[in-house]
């Protein structure tokens, strides 16, 4: 078996000009564009590229993006002080600070500043309590995305065993929530797992996000599953990779994400749909 492609890079696009034409309708409605706040503190080359990728979004889109960058010394209180200024501007829907956060910033307290309407990345606790009870507000992006992916590919989604890898708090935890809002019965895997390689072999749907380079041998995937990829890791060659090894598992999967193309511009495109949702909630 050759695994399909999901195909992350095509329906970002397709996601992308949806957001453009609610965008354009509330325009011609009298309505003002959606406007999201992109906080950068810090010089942190991979979170640049992140930064600009998101703005590049938001003027496809037709977004408006308020680019707030602030040097790597900036105070916690004075970034406090600029997120209270954010929440409290009627023109501003939402408001996103960049991970990481130089260590002397407790990134707990930054997310927990931002009001939960304006918090278009969903990390706030009350979004996601709100998942967690299965009242969806705003989602985090990386496992929203992952859904849109999942469901995109047509297949019934209901009562598959959904093996997860890696449990942080803004991808493995909420993808745990998601799919299980989604009907699947869901194991989630962590560091202290112990023979990880039973739980992978049984996934019907195995979301990796680990962080560690072709971390998942393919030999693990089971036949026909559906196998996605959140790992973004640079490789010394400077070539990037995920945490499953690609080649391998495709052989086994029936549906796969590529890295780069797959998670990533999904969770970009999810950015720019959580802000529309947001403006549609402040200005209906
Ligand atoms: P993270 O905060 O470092 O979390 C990694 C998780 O993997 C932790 O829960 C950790 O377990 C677990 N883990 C570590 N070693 C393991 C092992 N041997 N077996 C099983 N689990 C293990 O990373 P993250 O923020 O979730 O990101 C993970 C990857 O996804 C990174 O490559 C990141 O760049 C990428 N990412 C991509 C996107 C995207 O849009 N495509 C978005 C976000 C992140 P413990 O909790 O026990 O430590």
């Amino acid at each position: 078996m050759t695994a399909n492609i999901l195909d992350g890079k095509a329906l970002s696009a397709q996601i992308l000009q949806q957001v453009r034409q609610n965008v354009e309708a509330r325009l011609s409605a009298g309505k003002r564009l959606p406007a999201l706040a992109v906080i950068l503190v810090g010089e942190e080359p991979a979170s640049a590229i992140y930064v600009r990728n998101k703005r590049r979004s938001c003027e496809t889109a037709s977004v408006r993006s308020v680019s707030h960058d602030l040097p790597a010394s900036t105070t916690q209180e004075a970034l406090l002080a600029l997120i209270d200024q954010l929440n409290e501007d009627p023109e501003i829907d939402g408001i996103l600070v960049q991970l990481p956060l130089p260590k002397h910033i407790e990134a707990e307290t930054v997310i927990e500043r931002i009001h939960p309407d304006k918090d278009v990345d969903g990390f706030h606790p009350y979004n996601i309590g709100r998942l967690a009870l299965r009242l969806p507000t705003l989602r985090p992006c990386t496992p929203r995305g992952v859904m849109t992916l999942l469901k995109a590919s047509g297949e019934e989604l209901k009562g598959k065993h959904a093996v997860i890898v890696g449990a942080s708090n803004i991808v493995g935890r909420p993808m745990g929530l998601e799919l299980l809002l989604a009907g699947c019965t869901v194991t989630t895997t962590h560091r202290f797992t112990r023979d990880l390689k039973s739980f992978v072999s049984q996934a019907e749907i195995l979301v990796v996000a680990v962080g560690k380079p072709k971390f998942i041998p393919g030999e693990w995937i089971r036949e026909g599953a559906m196998v996605i990829d959140v790992g973004i890791n640079r490789l010394p060659d400077n070539s990037i990779c995920g945490d499953v090894d690609f080649e391998t598992a495709r052989q086994r999967a029936a549906w796969i994400t590529p890295v780069p193309g797959g998670v990533g511009p999904m969770t970009v495109a999810t950015l720019l749909e959580n802000t529309l949702e947001a403006a549609q909630r402040h200005a209906p």
